[in-house]
């Protein structure tokens, strides 16, 4: 990868990210996208999967989840090289062969070079929420989790899940047919966030013994010899302690976002999370920088889904021009 070139690199694979990656891969760019998150589709898919978008055009009402995975179905089409937990840190120019050439360098050390970029960022890199105990970063690949990406991961061992959004429920009950049962779901307060509908299918498989709830409770220490094997939950109300065995703790506690080292690349920005940008052409104030999506910044500007389709439209076809030394042409999907 380090030694590629690609014309293209998109940094953040939200909605918008993805429509981007669609429109430079339809002009016949190499595409190369880099998401912080383990997971496509920014925004929508972190916060808010189960609930329905209305008003993204040709879409009268569809779930928000199955929105962005028909975003990356249509934008990686192409075969755009996907690069996930990947936060992108630093920008530097560099002359090669009389190009100029971007490179990017990630979090993990990775490097990217590019001869244009399409920052779809969102308010910036997702990260998930962590419990807020003593040494937590060192259980990580050791039985602590922070999404649910294969069931099987989970087969047959004892769980315990930490949130009471929608994720949380959603994976306990998920989980019924795979984890060892009960799977154990601890939440700070009484009443859940989560949709009615779930909180009480978790109550019904409460009744029957195959989920155990345990609130209002936070866990206060996670013990094991090399993984983990059981967590301290301390009762918030009475103050009492139990040890309760597990193999897997999954925290489903949401996400927060930093626009990070991007706020320091010297693009000129807008407020202080978003992106300068000439909305003709999206670009910022670098040259061959360009913005889409709620992350890039103009007077009037709306952070809608819909809006940043057209800015990722705009975005790719001047940064296809500049590379090309041509014309702005956008070309027609029909065939
Ligand atoms: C609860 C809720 C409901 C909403 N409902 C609607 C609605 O009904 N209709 C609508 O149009 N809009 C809605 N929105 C807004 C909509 O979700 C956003 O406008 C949209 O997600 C913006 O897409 P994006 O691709 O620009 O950014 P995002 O979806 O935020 O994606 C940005 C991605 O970039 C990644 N990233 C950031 N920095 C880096 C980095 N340095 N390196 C690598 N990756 C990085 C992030 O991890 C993230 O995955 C809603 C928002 C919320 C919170």
């Amino acid at each position: 990868m380090s030694d590629r070139v690609h014309d293209v690199t998109v940094i953040g694979a939200g909605p918008v990210g993805l429509a981007a990656a669609y429109y430079a891969g339809h002009r016949e760019a190499s595409v190369c996208i880099l998401e912080s998150l383990e997971q496509l589709g920014g925004q929508v898919a972190a916060v808010y999967p189960e609930k329905h978008v209305f008003d993204v055009a040709g879409f009268p009402k569809i779930q928000a989840q199955r929105l962005v995975d028909l975003c990356a179905e249509q934008g990686l089409q192409f075969g755009a090289d996907v690069l996930l937990g990947e936060e992108v840190q630093t920008l530097e120019r560099l002359g090669q062969n009389g190009d100029e050439v971007i490179s990017l360098s990630t979090r993990s050390g990775k490097r990217i070079q590019t001869r244009a970029i399409i920052v779809t960022a969102g308010h910036g890199a997702f990260e998930p929420r962590k419990l807020g105990v003593e040494g937590v970063d060192a259980w990580e690949g050791k039985g602590l989790h922070y999404f649910v990406r294969q069931k099987d991961a989970f087969r047959d061992k004892s769980c315990v899940i930490v949130g009471g959004g929608d994720s949380a429920l959603d994976w306990t009950l998920g989980l019924q047919d795979t984890a060892k049962l009960p799977i154990t779901l601890v939440h700070r307060r009484d009443r859940f966030r989560a949709l009615e509908s779930s909180v009480s299918a978790a109550r019904k498989l409460e009744e029957e013994g195959k989920v155990r709830i345990v609130a209002p409770a936070e866990v206060r220490e996670m013990r094991g010899n090399g993984s983990l094997e059981t967590v301290l939950v301390e009762n918030t109300q009475t103050c009492e302690t139990e040890e309760i065995r597990c193999d897997a703790l999954i925290t489903l506690l949401g996400f927060h976002s930093h626009l990070g080292s991007i706020a320091d690349w010297g693009l000129e920005l807008h407020g202080r999370r978003q992106i300068l940008v000439e909305p003709k052409t999206m670009e910022s104030s670098t040259p061959g920088v360009y913005a889409a999506g709620d992350v890039a910044g103009y007077e009037g500007k709306i952070t809608l889904i819909t809006i940043g389709f057209g800015e990722a439209a705009i975005a790719a076809n001047n940064a296809i021009a500049r590379i090309r030394g041509e014309k702005v042409q956008p070309k027609y999907s029909t065939d």
